[in-house]
């Protein structure tokens, strides 16, 4: 049994294991154990699985679940950040971190309240695999996916329909694209940044866009987020008035209901073709998520705690 609680909007994700009297219930729950520290790579010991007593009680506003499902993401361990500094995600050491899952509800109730290129980068993972389908839903005439393996590069273009895909740990990824983007890049969903995003952005068109998603080959490193551009990039980046805006998913709350709405839709439509990575145990998140930040990952990396659906 598993058991989530929803205070003031933040998620803890806890697993119930059993009744200790009435009112009490022994959950376990994932805590940050440890930071990679700077320029440090993250490890599965970076998480580490305990049990705590939790009230079985809960107030008007918030609702108990049984997990099933646990989602892992790049940002749940800020390697850059000391103890004692919250990140926006996560807490202090020791601390229950904040993911996004699926599960069943058992207790309390909520009301809820053109014709352009398109390069993405991260491609076959969560947010690129969408991005870069969306991005033909939306007009693009032309999407070629960046990623780090053939694999992938398959799964792209004879799954998700992208027009073509180059695999960055093979060959020389500058000439790929200038032979795969002939008239150059209107649109750059960046999800890594590094080496790939200047090799892209060098070959950007006048007033194109960077979608400044994420910075995954950057996250490891002492550096400022988002890390500034290398000079001579940067200078391409003015002389072309290229923008480069970074956003965060959750500055777009009030967009949420239409956004699952219209993917939903896309969904059932079959016009958005979704792949998940299933790791199986809670025991295992911190390998999973390991595993997500080295690419081992097709799609959505999530954890599966339980397939009990029933209430
Ligand atoms: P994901 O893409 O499903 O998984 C991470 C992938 O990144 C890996 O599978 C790996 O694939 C690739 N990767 C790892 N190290 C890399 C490197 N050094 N260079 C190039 N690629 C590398 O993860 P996600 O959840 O969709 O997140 C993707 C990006 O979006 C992250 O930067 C994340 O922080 C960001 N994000 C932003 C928001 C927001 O609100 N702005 C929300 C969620 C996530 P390969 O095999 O291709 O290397």
């Amino acid at each position: 049994m598993l058991q989530t609680k929803t205070e003031a909007g933040v998620i803890l994700y806890r697993n119930l294991l059993r009744p200790l009297c009435i009112e009490v219930m022994i959950v376990q729950r994932v805590v940050l154990n440890s930071r990679p520290g700077k320029n440090g790579n993250p490890v599965a010991e970076n998480f580490r699985v305990e049990e705590i007593n939790l009230s079985d009680s809960i107030n008007e506003g918030q609702v108990q679940v049984r997990t099933l499902y646990l989602s892992v993401d790049p940002y749940m361990v800020d390697p850059q950040l000391v103890d004692g500094h919250l990140s926006y995600f996560l807490g202090a050491i020791g601390m229950p971190g904040l993911t996004s899952l699926i599960g069943i509800q058992e207790k309390g109730h909520i009301t809820a309240g053109s014709n352009q290129t398109m390069v993405v980068s991260g491609a076959a993972g969560a947010c690129g695999s969408l991005a870069g389908q969306i991005g033909h839903l939306m007009g693009c005439s032309r999407v070629v996916g960046i990623c780090g393996t053939q694999e992938k590069c398959l799964f792209l273009t004879s799954e998700l329909g992208f027009d073509a895909a180059v695999n960055y740990k093979k060959g020389n990824v500058a000439e790929q694209l200038r032979e795969l983007c002939p008239a150059g890049v209107d649109v750059y969903f960046d999800n890594v940044g590094g080496d790939i995003s200047d090799t892209v952005i060098s070959q950007m068109n006048r007033n194109s866009h960077i979608i400044l998603c994420g910075q995954i080959s950057q996250y490891n490193k002492d550096v400022p987020y988002p890390p500034p551009l290398p000079p001579a990039v940067e200078a391409i980046q003015k002389e072309r008035n290229i923008t480069r805006e970074r956003f965060l998913v959750l500055n777009y709350k009030d967009k949420f209901e239409s956004g699952i709405l219209q993917l939903s839709q896309w969904f059932k439509e079959g016009k958005l073709k979704i792949r998940e990575t299933v790791t199986n145990g809670l025991e295992n998140m911190g390998a999973a998520f390991q595993s997500m930040m080295t690419g081992g990952n097709i799609g959505k990396q999530i954890v599966c705690i339980s397939e009990e659906t029933s209430v």
